[in-house]
């Protein structure tokens, strides 16, 4: 985010590409924003504080390397420099403290969720439970649909071809696979999306859906009691594509 020659800087994973982005826009490290503890999402932050003195927002419940400002769902936090508010929200479920940020930047809403929600897909449950990131990804979905979704990995085509199997028969679906190939063919990023977009097209935002779950219960062998259990054999199923 940049606000004049200000920039704020989220999940640095690697400091070298960063600093030559830095370098060649001409912008000067106001912040850096942490999402959650894994290596890359916070591995550059070391390297960035060695050459700039900037604050490190990152969640409380995590160790996030070089922290100076510890954030809780609940918290309103002002970026400085480049002026922007964010609100915290917890998304326990990927890691145990993952947080996200949602704020105004641009001239519209914009989401960073880190490895939480993906474009067209989600993170693995490495520290959570499925009725955990169930609850954070039905969290993030109530944002407003034109929220520009920020996620941490450029996963995009092949979570679409995982939602195709979930979903063989929509059409909005398939529209969406076809622009985000011709995105990639055109070395484009598919990042951001938007809540709108990943309401219609992510089948782990679509877990309450009927058809949803008769696809996920066709595919795990056995009915599937409600939401939450919907999800995980979603999940399951994605585990092993
Ligand atoms: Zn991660």
């Amino acid at each position: 985010m940049r606000s004049g020659d200000a920039g704020a800087i989220v999940d640095p994973g690697d400091a070298a590409p960063v600093i030559a982005h830095l370098e060649r826009e001409g912008i000067t490290p106001c912040a850096i924003l942490a999402t959650h503890h894994h290596g890359d999402h916070v591995g550059g932050i070391p390297a960035l504080l060695a050459r700039w003195s900037v604050p490190v927002f990152g969640p409380a419940r995590e160790k996030i390397p070089g922290r100076t400002q510890a954030l809780s769902g609940g918290d309103r936090i002002v970026v400085p420099g480049i002026d922007a508010t964010f609100d915290v929200i917890d998304v326990p479920g990927h890691t145990a403290g993952h947080i996200a940020l949602f704020g105004e930047y641009g001239g519209g809403p914009v989401l960073f969720c880190g490895d939480t929600l993906f474009a067209g897909g989600c993170g693995r449950l490495f520290e959570g439970t499925p009725e955990q990131m169930w609850r954070s990804l039905s969290a993030l979905a109530a944002l407003p649909p034109e929220t520009r979704v920020y996620c941490g990995h450029e996963y995009t085509v092949a979570n679409l071809r995982f939602a195709l199997a979930v979903e063989p028969d929509s059409s909005e679906l398939k529209t969406r696979v076809e622009r985000e190939r011709a995105k990639r063919d055109r070395d484009e990023p598919t990042v951001p999306s938007t809540m709108g977009i990943e309401r219609a097209t992510n089948p782990f935002l679509r877990a309450h859906l009927p058809a949803v779950r008769a696809a996920a219960a066709a595919h795990a062998g056995h009915s599937l009691a409600d939401d939450i259990a919907s999800f995980a054999a979603l999940r399951e199923w994605k585990n092993r594509f």
